[in-house]
């Protein structure tokens, strides 16, 4: 059954998603899409995203465009021409790769950036239109129990407006981030790792900015034990930076912890020209700064009638703009899954479970562990930096190649097609 096609593979089936952020809002326009009722709880009072930047590379854009969303995302997205890495200091260019219009030709779907608010209006819009979604706010899960084959989940406050009957459905989904409660019920608590990396964003009106300044790519300034990316959102009117540090004894992990100005310009003092002019024209505002954490590669997500999606499975460093991609093509994955199962008189629900982590946990587990190694590499110096500027220029293609080519819509087709050649 391929996903990305309206079908009613599900239908009469109840999907319970806990947490509303790219992860859960996608999973649940995907899991209507093949007819099922699904009911997303929200702890927070509203569906938002931090103000910052996001980058949707072509493997998770065209499940975006299979949801009908296309459009939107062409109104309030910026098609970048390619990716730029730079001397943190001298500015010259190390490597590149294009995508621009070339992308959707070559990899089948754009490659956007785009503000993280206006993604997850473009989401929530999207799943309020859908009368097969239900969308519950301050609804902080708890807990679950699973009793034959029906889960129930609990909530710290139930909504009054939400019947007992609401709770329950046949799957339960924890895409509720990186601190998930859902894989804390599942495997018990544990901690993320801190990496040793802080993360500065923020964002910069490009009216205030040399015109040609800017350049419309993603530029990477790569440094010792630092680096700096920029790229526009909102249509080219705003820069979003998004600046990674080394640093200890500062753990703070929060998209709304304010940071000063004068520490940021002291972190890039000496760098690049164009960076200095960026970061003078910072609007304070929307200067933030976050400690980094992620985790090692889980051996098993979920169990019974409950598993998990996106950060609440795989938390990635930000090092190759991967998370919510991995958290997109997760949900079409899992829906794929499910769909394939749904022909048994008594649908499947754990086999179908298992082959979504199979088919899943490879590539996930290699983002992360790139991710980390991203890290160590965009930040070394001296000789080893000078060894990393000749092979990133054979690496990089090969590296995006594998990553952006790959269609979550057709994965489970065709491995199903793979063990129809295979059988006996
Ligand atoms: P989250 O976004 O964490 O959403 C979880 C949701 O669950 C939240 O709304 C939360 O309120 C809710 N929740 C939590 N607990 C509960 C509960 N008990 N009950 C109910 N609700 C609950 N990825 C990319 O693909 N491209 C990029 O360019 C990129 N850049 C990044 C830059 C930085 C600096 C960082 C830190 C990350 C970046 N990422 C990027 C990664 C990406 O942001 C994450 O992987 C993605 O947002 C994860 O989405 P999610 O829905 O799984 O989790």
């Amino acid at each position: 059954m391929k996903a990305g096609a309206h079908t009613e593979a599900l239908h009469g089936k109840e999907i319970l998603i806990a947490g509303g952020g790219i992860g859960g809002l996608t999973a649940a326009l995907i899991m209507a899409q093949h007819g099922a009722q699904v009911r997303v709880f929200e702890q927070a009072a509203t569906f938002s995203e931090a103000g910052a930047g996001i980058q949707l590379s072509p493997n998770c854009s065209r499940v975006l465009h299979a949801l009908g969303l296309a459009e939107a995302l062409d109104a309030h997205g910026f098609l970048p021409r390619g990716t730029q890495f730079r001397h943190w200091r001298r500015g010259g260019l190390i490597t590149e790769n294009m995508l621009g219009e070339d992308s959707a030709a070559k990899y089948g779907a754009p490659y956007y950036h785009i503000h993280r608010g206006d993604l997850l209006s473009i989401l929530l819009q999207a799943a309020q239109a859908d009368e097969r979604i239900q969308l519950v706010t301050q609804a902080q899960v708890r807990g679950f129990t699973v009793a034959g084959q029906r889960v129930t989940v609990e909530l710290n406050d139930v909504p009054a407006t939400l019947s007992a009957a609401e709770l329950c459905g046949d799957l339960l989904l924890g895409a509720d981030g990186i601190h998930s409660k859902i894989r804390e019920l599942l495997w018990g608590p544990s901690e993320p790792d801190f990496t040793g990396n802080i993360a500065w964003r923020a964002l910069v009106p490009a009216t205030q900015l040399p015109s040609e300044l800017i350049k419309p790519v993603t530029t990477v300034w790569w440094g010792p034990h630092k680096h700096f990316v920029h790229y526009y959102v909102r249509g080219g009117d705003l820069v979003n930076c998004v600046c990674v540090v080394e640093k200890s004894g500062w753990t703070v992990e929060s998209w709304t912890q304010p940071g000063e100005l004068a520490e940021l310009q002291a972190d890039f003092r000496g760098w690049h020209d164009d960076v200095q002019q960026l970061m003078a024209q910072a609007d304070p505002n929307s200067l933030f700064k976050w400690a980094l954490f992620d985790r090692q590669p889980m051996p098993r997500w979920g169990q019974n009638r409950v598993t998990l999606l996106g950060d609440a499975c795989h938390p990635t460093l930000p090092f190759m703009a991967q998370g919510a991609a991995m958290a997109i093509e997760d949900g079409a994955i899992l829906a794929a899954c499910l769909a394939a199962r749904s022909g048994d008189a008594d649908v499947d629900w754990q086999t179908a479970l298992e082959r979504y982590e199979t088919l899943r946990k490879p590539r996930t587990a290699g983002v992360q562990r790139g991710s980390r190694r991203n890290a160590k590499v965009f930040h070394l110096r001296g000789v080893q930096a000078w060894l990393r500027n000749r092979a990133a220029r054979v690496a990089q293609g090969a590296t995006v190649d594998k990553l952006y080519s790959y269609d979550p819509l057709s994965v489970v087709e065709k491995s199903d097609a793979e063990a129809r050649v295979t059988r006996p």
